[in-house]
């Protein structure tokens, strides 16, 4: 007897193919079994998702079929968890079930054959049992209570402590006590960037041995993510740590998630399924009975709103809230201290106090951060003669000069170009950078330094990290090392030094210019705002031995033209509740997220009449849809920035105060939208995309 299966293959993003495909093999295959199947001209691998006996009633379609290629039967099938997550993030993103399946598989796994995959298989490590070390703190009462409540509740728990709370020790000890309890269980953490990965893997290997950690993000290679990857589905490793890939790891021993920097923008993909990593955990946790740990100092606003303070007490949210208020040892949070820059001469870029109170750091042995959200020279270069401006002639924006190689890039398509020698319009020699971009901050606090000497009597060091300084491989491991072993005087970057680091000798860090997010059209950049300099802030006098033998003070410096703002007095007092409770208010006033849900359909067109044409359309097919009278269907307005490699780019919001009709409307307007594609409204699109929970619009 023949068995009919139907198998998740790879389909392009947007297939008519539907989700499975059908095939026939001569005996039953278990669900979530790896098989390769022939698509087309080539043979790919997939996932079976259902098996049924070939029923007479199945005619003649079922002779059609094509067999299956072979099956990957040395590896323990997908199990039915992993399968119902796969599902739920296709239906909820509105993607198809192959994408997400396949592209939660290591890449290498495509090009193994069954007999391959057998070999790799028995060189595969034996379960690593955890090994529980010697040099463990002591919790501090505030880790001590949030992880009693963690034990004692179910969760999902949110983990709001303070940058140097010590949330990292919390989550190491929440799974030590797991895997005392359940030595074979798995625990998953989750940070933002890859970046942060190397420190966080050293604390858990140092923790609980090399053998039961290991990781699973992009920078790895090929053969490396394999290996991970079957570790953590062969639940040969206790530990997975990852970025928001990793939330897809088979993990069937799964007992914890954790999800480290739950606010960061990284956890929700910006290409293809638009998943939000953060939003899928939970729901895995839920799924798997797993519990869920979103740890924060400067929460989302999503999550700050679904949580509540204490057990019992009112807040409307489900997650419970854990407060670690203080900083490690005697450690204060840094003083926050405002420049206005209104009051400063023109053209000030660092203000006399703050390069005063850098230069007492230097000549201290200290160190100092400052940072800019702006790479590159200067971000545009203009003509004073004509009103010539290095535009990108292909986007809706201007190129970035880079003086290191003299060239004007464009930071949306990579157009690359040399720096003219003269206005390409009127011929004037005079064509000068406007405006500051890390580069040019270097340079200029290499100016103001030059004369400066440190107690050694030598010069003043001086280091940049962000996007640009860091392409090479290693150079920002490098790069960190240098400013950890105190090889750094000032270091310059982009948020990239904000986020996460440990470092240790810093005592003062500095936005120099950091308004432009105030008056966003986005709104959510308050709350990126205030997120990055509190994180930021956090940066500064972490370790509090260092500042009592420097007998020094933390300090977190903004420069401002608006020192008056709200945001900022709720910065000065590090008060995060008073800040989101504001930002909150007036989102429920405005019916925002969180008090609303939205989708954003984008289309991509050679014009932007027609990407708006067909969104506009689509909007008209969405009329009498099921769920479609409580959805709120905006009009079709350009991309922030409209145009990128001649692409045009429109967008159109839909929102909801019930997700619930927001997601039977985006299922059945989804067949609708292929249809319009191929209609006259559809001509000229290149392709369209469902966002679902858009983190900017
Ligand atoms: P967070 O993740 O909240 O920023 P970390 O977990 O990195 O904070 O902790 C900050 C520093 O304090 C780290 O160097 C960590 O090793 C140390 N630390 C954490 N908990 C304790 C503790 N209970 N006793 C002593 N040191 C601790
Ligand atoms: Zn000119
Ligand atoms: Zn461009």
């Amino acid at each position: 007897m023949n068995w009919r299966l139907e198998i998740a293959v790879q389909t392009p993003a947007h297939s008519a193919l539907g989700d499975v495909l059908s095939y026939t093999h001569p005996s039953p295959v278990a669900p979530g079994a790896l098989v390769r199947v022939p698509l087309g001209r080539r043979e790919v691998l997939g996932v079976v998702w259902s098996a049924q006996p070939a029923g007479a009633d199945d005619g003649a379609a079922a002779l059609e079929l094509k067999p299956v290629g072979a099956v990957l039967d040395a590896l323990p099938p997908l199990g039915a968890a992993w399968r119902d997550l796969v599902a739920f993030a296709a239906r909820y993103y509105q993607r198809s079930l192959g994408e997400i399946a396949l592209a939660a598989l290591p890449p290498q796994l495509r090009d193994l054959s069954a007999v391959q995959l057998a070999r790799r298989l028995k060189r595969q490590a034996a379960p690593a049992a955890a090994a529980a070390s010697a040099c463990v703190p002591a919790l501090t009462p505030e880790q001590a209570q949030a992880l009693a409540r963690y034990e004692t509740e179910s969760g999902p728990f949110l983990l709001f402590g303070s940058t140097g709370s010590g949330k990292t020790e919390v989550y190491l000890q929440a799974v030590a006590a797991l895997l005392e309890r359940e030595p074979q269980a798995q625990a998953l953490v989750m940070v933002p960037e890859i970046n942060l990965t190397p420190q966080l893997e050293a604390r858990f290997k140092d923790r609980f041995g090399s053998g039961a950690v290991v990781s699973l993000h992009s920078g790895m290679t090929n053969p490396q993510r394999l290996a991970s990857w079957l570790a953590a589905h062969g639940a040969t490793a206790r530990i997975v740590l990852g970025t928001r890939m990793a939330v897809f790891a088979s993990m069937p021993a799964l007992k914890l998630i954790v999800v480290d920097e739950e606010h960061d923008p990284s956890y929700k993909q910006q290409e293809g399924a638009r998943y939000s990593a953060r939003d899928l955990a939970v729901w895995r946790g839920r799924r798997e009975g797993a519990k869920v740990m979103l740890g924060s100092a400067t929460p989302s606003l999503e999550s700050w709103h679904q949580s509540r303070p204490a057990q019992g007490e009112d807040g409307g949210g489900r997650y419970a809230r854990l407060a670690m208020p203080s900083r490690i040892g005697t450690a204060a949070l840094p003083m926050v201290r405002l420049v206005d820059m209104g009051l400063q001469p023109p053209r000030t870029v660092l203000s006399a106090a703050l390069l005063d109170a850098i230069g007492q750091r230097v000549a201290r042995g200290e160190q100092s951060m400052v940072f800019l959200n702006r790479r590159g020279y200067a971000p545009v270069l203009a003509c004073g003669d004509c009103d010539w401006k290095s535009e990108c002639p292909h986007c809706s924006a201007f190129r970035v000069f880079h003086k290191i190689d003299r060239t004007l890039r464009c930071h949306h398509c990579g157009f690359t170009e040399r720096v003219p020698r003269a206005c390409p319009a009127c011929g004037n020699p005079d064509i000068a950078p406007v405006g500051r971009g890390t580069e040019r901050l270097e340079e200029h606090l290499g100016e103001l330094f030059a004369g400066v000497r440190r107690p050694d009597g030598s010069p003043v060091r001086i280091a940049r990290i962000d996007a640009d300084s860091t392409r090479r491989q290693g150079a920002l491991e490098s790069q960190l090392a240098a400013v950890h072993a105190g090889e750094i005087d000032v270091l310059v970057g982009t948020q990239m030094i904000a986020k996460g680091h440990d470092f240790r000798r810093i005592t003062l860090v500095a936005a120099a210019n950091p308004d432009a997010a105030l008056f966003s059209s986005d709104f959510r950049a308050p709350e990126r705002l205030f997120g990055l300099l509190m994180q930021s802030a956090g940066r500064a006098g972490r370790d509090a031995a260092y500042l009592s033998a420097q007998g020094a003070t933390a300090e977190m410096w903004v420069q401002t033209h608006h020192p008056r703002h709200p945001l900022f007095a709720a910065l000065r007092r590090h008060d995060y509740p008073a800040f989101a409770q504001r930002e909150l208010q007036e989102r429920a006033a405005a019916g925002m997220p969180p008090f609303a849900f939205q989708a954003l359909l984008r289309a991509d067109a050679r014009t932007q009449e027609a990407a708006q044409a067909f969104l506009n359309a689509a909007s008209a097919a969405a009329e009498g849809l099921e769920g479609a009278q409580h959805v709120t269907r905006y009009s079709a307005v350009p991309h922030a920035i409209q145009r990128v490699a001649n692409v045009e780019r429109a967008q159109l919001l839909v929102e909801s105060a019930s997700r619930r009709a927001l997601q039977r409307l985006l299922a059945a307007w989804q067949p609708l939208l292929h249809g319009l594609r191929k209609a006259p409204e559809g001509k000229g699109v290149i392709r369209w995309l469902v966002d679902v929970d858009p983190q900017s619009i």
